[in-house]
């Protein structure tokens, strides 16, 4: 027997995607920020470990940036973008595994390929608004807190939530 999901199928696009790590933990978390606390139903989904950190300048050489970058570029053009989402988030084992970081040194880092990534975009795609936010569990849940991003053409969001 094949397996009925009883979810709606609803074939308009909501113009946005969101970029983040692949980690199972918190991906019901970041469905419901992006979904309940974004109100984007049916954003498109570009999940791989690091998320924005594949698209930031990484030490190893950039044709994996390269080959992230085209495949966003592929949703602009074909699912009309007008808006991108990146979020990274704490304990992620992609900054531990390949730049030996977590705990307290990891946020700052975080940011500021928040901004590489963000800058990355923008520049292939002549995107305008691009959000960055950080995701930080809490006895509650989850928290997801806006990082600012230095780039005067890029849109950014002031607001702190938990979901
Ligand atoms: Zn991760």
């Amino acid at each position: 027997m094949p397996y009925i999901s009883p979810v709606e199928y609803n074939e308009k696009r909501i113009h946005a995607a969101a970029v983040y790590c692949s980690d199972g933990r918190v991906g019901e978390h970041f469905d419901d920020f992006l979904q309940n606390g974004l109100c984007l139903p049916r954003y498109d989904r570009v999940a791989l470990p690091g998320g924005p950190a594949r698209l930031a300048e990484f030490d190893k050489p950039s044709i994996e940036k390269q080959a992230v970058l085209a495949e966003l570029k592929f949703l602009v053009d074909a699912h009309e973008l007008n808006r991108v989402i990146l979020i990274q988030h704490e304990n992620c084992a992609f900054y531990k595994h390949h730049l030996n970081l977590d705990g307290e040194a990891l946020r700052p880092r975080q940011a500021e390929d928040l901004g590489r990534a963000a800058e990355t975009i923008a520049q292939a795609t002549g995107l305008k608004q691009i959000e960055a936010y950080h995701a930080q569990p809490t006895p509650k849940g989850m928290t997801f807190t806006a990082v600012e991003l230095d780039l005067p053409a890029v849109q950014t969001a002031s607001r702190s939530q938990t979901v």
